[in-house]
């Protein structure tokens, strides 16, 4: 070291100015002891140069003082001076409990002969030092110490540091003496994995042997990579056999340390089970993508494949394949009348059978609900995925045995194929969903391959939700009315009320094409609630217009979703009430889908509506999920038979079998019929013998608007009218012959 500029020493126990280098770090301080100021001086210039920061005493007793006061990394420390020496001090230091672990360099000014240099160290110094001594010995010497000392500060923390956290956190700890390639393993690391102590050796192979055969090869890499040092510390999860047999996760960390030429000579860490997080994590990461119920994939899962599947796609055209879409028929009846319990076995059984037919490379999805849905890989044409939906279709056709209940089930299939080259995911199972709606509607139980048509159908659909919501604004309803006769008498006793739609643009559109749309989306709710009130006030009116039809009926559709609504009697009560028309007049139709809702509150608001007076007509029956105990349980008025039971009541009267079954029963249960779509004079005429009470349908009038209705009971009073002055024969003014229901309510119609 050549000599440096002087940048002002210090003395007298002060601070030297530290140049810049790689020890100003504010804390390597080194304290200085000695008698003879020059030496000192000398010592705090060259100290100071190299970064350091010195204080300095003049003899051992004050040197003692300021490292007690200041804590230095080092002490240097002439040997020979009056009072306390070099070797007292040394004593000193050790002997304190604060200052013992402080390197120590002792600098004589004569020659070291054997017995002071033994004393010396005796006493506890590290490290000799001879004057005159060349100023780069000095520094490398002090390096040397002060970076000891550091390293064993930094690892006495550490160690104190860890063996703390180790005993907190349970860990099992290990220590690895790399030159001897022994191992010692605490008795919690044995006993992690299940043995005692001395159940397992001291070799490293006790620790690798039982590693997870897929985990050894990164672990030794992890742990070759630290000793190189090519990584701050050494931390790796693996898996660990455990005695038991079982694998268990364990998180190892650890750290090398090594000697004075930077060699690796011995790693120590610890071990920590963590199976219980890595369970967790995996079930975490599992219920993220599976559905709970079926251990199936979800829908976020489905979509990433069928993402995946598309880009295949398009990148290579012949890697086509296939999208199921596949919902129940009928499950919520199922679920309705068994409860939700059988409901979820069913989906499990069902998710085992479709587990069955699906192969290797295809993805089999629960979206939600009753719906699943299938990518059928490698699927080159429409008849691979039809023989998949066959197969499905079997596979489900056998009966399900649940709680002793035998359950049957079908269901409607859609499929699209990504030959229709699909930028999107979305857009492929949006076209299988439409092709699944398709097989609905067409009868269900059975499957329908997606065509461009029924995109265009499904548009269509959209339009109309889209015009029907804004209808609900805009008034575009009106009600129509088709009377009701009795079959005995031919008196009108009532009408029904049907709505109809004028559109704007499209004209008139019949129920049968929007009330599904409206049921779909909710909207059927003020719709039914629009035609009720119109009805009343309608009917009501005409009760006031002619006093002899006091007792005319109007029966109105109430959908299924009615009955979701808690005010639905409430909200019956108050339109009556507001209209001004008896309960009595008002009959409600409903269909048997309202008993496959919540059953209580169904049976609750059936028995208030009974009790304000009014009818309940059980609609379309014979059509729906039809069951005996609905007519046992619910209070019913009247059946309405089917219009496909009437029309097939043939010229003869033939056919009439299922008509007179439901009329019989209907009586013997203490209710009334009506039949609806009576056409033909014979399906009348059958009918009346049948003692059917009442009837309806194009033989007697169509639906007709209010006007016309309105002429019909003008021309009917007028009827009355003239009996009454006996200008025509008849044995009461409403029996009318069937020649006059025709020609006075078709006259009307
Ligand atoms: P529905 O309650 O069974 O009504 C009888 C349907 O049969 C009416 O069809 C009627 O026009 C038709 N019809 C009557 N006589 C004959 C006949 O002799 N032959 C044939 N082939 N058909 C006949 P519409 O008006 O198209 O109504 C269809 C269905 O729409 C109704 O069936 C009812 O379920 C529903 N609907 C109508 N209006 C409403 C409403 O305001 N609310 C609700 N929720 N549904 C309604
Ligand atoms: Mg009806
Ligand atoms: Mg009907």
């Amino acid at each position: 070291m050549s000599p440096v500029p002087y940048h002002g020493p210090n003395t007298e126990g002060g601070e030297s100015e530290p140049l810049p280098s790689m020890h100003n770090d504010g804390d390597a301080t080194i304290l200085v002891v000695d008698d003879t100021q020059d030496r000192r001086d000398i010592m705090s210039i060259l100290l100071s140069q190299a970064g350091f920061r010195v204080f300095t005493a003049e003899d051992g007793r004050e040197g003692f003082e300021v490292a007690r006061a200041r804590h230095p990394l080092l002490v240097i420390s002439d040997v020979m001076m009056p009072n306390v020496d070099g070797i007292e001090l040394c004593r000193c230091l050790r002997a304190d409990k604060e200052l013992y672990a402080t390197p120590i360099l002792l600098v004589s000014a004569m020659r070291v002969d054997d017995k002071s240099a033994v004393e010396g160290l005796q006493a506890g110094a590290d490290d000799y030092l001879e004057a005159p001594y060349d100023p780069m010995r000095l520094i490398a010497k002090v390096t040397r110490l002060m970076e000891r000392a550091r390293f064993e500060g930094a690892l006495k923390e550490s160690e104190e540091r860890y063996a703390l956290a180790a005993r907190g956190a349970n860990d099992g700890l290990w220590d690895w003496k790399l030159k001897s390639n022994q191992t010692y393993f605490s008795s919690r690391w044995k006993s992690m994995l299940g043995y005692g102590e001395d159940d397992i050796g001291n070799r490293p192979e006790d620790w690798f042997s039982r590693v997870h055969p897929d985990d050894v090869e990164a672990l030794e890499a992890e742990i070759a990579d630290h000793i190189k040092g090519e990584s701050s510390h050494f931390e790796m999860e693996h898996r660990m056999l455990h005695k038991d047999g079982s694998y268990r996760w364990m998180l190892s960390r650890g750290m090398v340390v090594r000697d004075a030429d930077g060699k690796a000579s011995r790693m120590a860490g610890s071990q920590s089970d963590i199976t219980e997080r890595k369970q967790a994590e995996a079930q975490l990461l599992h219920d993220a993508f599976h559905d709970v119920l079926t251990g199936l994939p979800n829908r976020a899962l489905f979509m990433d494949r069928l993402s995946q599947a598309v880009e295949r796609v398009k990148r290579h055209p012949d890697c086509s394949f296939g999208v199921i879409f596949l919902d129940l028929d009928r499950f919520k009846v199922i679920n309705d009348s068994l409860g939700h319990m059988v409901g979820d076995r069913l989906l499990v059984e069902i998710s085992h059978r479709l587990e069955g037919c699906v192969r290797a490379g295809d993805t089999l999805a629960r979206l939600g609900g009753d719906e699943f849905t299938i990518i059928l890989d490698g699927v080159e044409d429409e008849a691979d995925a039809t023989a998949m939906a066959d197969r499905i279709q079997d596979q489900l056709h056998r009966p399900f045995n649940l709680n002793n209940h035998e359950v049957q089930i079908s269901a409607s299939i859609g499929i699209a194929l990504s030959t229709l080259n699909y930028e999107k995911p979305e857009d492929i199972l949006r076209d299988a969903n439409i092709a699944m709606h398709r097989a609905k509607s067409a009868g269900k139980a059975r499957y329908q391959v997606f065509d461009a048509t029924m995109h265009f159908h499904a548009l269509e659909l959209l339009r109309l939700e889209t015009d029907l919501r804004r209808t609900a604004e805009r008034e575009e309803y009106c009600v129509h009315y088709q009377p009701l006769v009795s079959l005995e008498t031919g008196q009108l006793t009532g009408f029904e009320a049907l709505v109809r739609w004028q559109h704007p643009e499209r004209g008139f559109i019949y129920p049968e094409e929007f009330i599904p749309v409206a049921e779909e989306t909710g909207l059927i709710i003020t719709l039914d609630r629009w035609v009720l009130r119109e009805a009343c006030r309608q009917v009501r009116a005409w009760q006031q217009q002619f006093p002899e039809q006091q007792s005319l009926t109007v029966s109105v559709n109430f959908s299924a979703r009615q009955f979701s609504q808690p005010d639905l009697v409430e909200h019956v009560q108050q339109v009556l009430s507001e209209t001004g028309l008896d309960a009595g007049c008002l009959k409600l139709e409903i269909t048997e889908s309202v008993f496959m809702s919540s059953t209580e509150s169904v049976t609750r608001m059936l028995a208030q509506l009974k009790a304000v007076g009014i009818e309940i007509y059980l609609d379309d029956f014979g059509t729906g999920y039809s069951s005996l105990s609905y007519l046992h349980r619910f209070p019913i008025n009247v059946l309405k038979i089917d219009r496909s039971f009437v029309s097939r009541i043939g010229p003869e009267g033939e056919n009439a079998e299922i008509a007179r079954a439901i009329v019989t029963m209907a009586h013997s249960l203490g209710m009334k019929v009506v039949a609806e779509g009576i056409e033909t004079e014979s399906q009348f005429t059958e009918l009346k013998s049948l003692s059917c009470e009442y009837g309806q349908g194009n033989l007697i009038s169509l639906p007709i608007e209010a006007l016309k209705a309105e002429k019909l009971l003008n021309d009917l009073s007028g009827q009355q009218w003239q009996s009454r002055q006996g200008k025509k024969k008849r044995a009461t003014p409403y029996d009318l012959s069937m020649n006059s229901i025709k020609s006075i309510f078709n006259q009307a119609g």
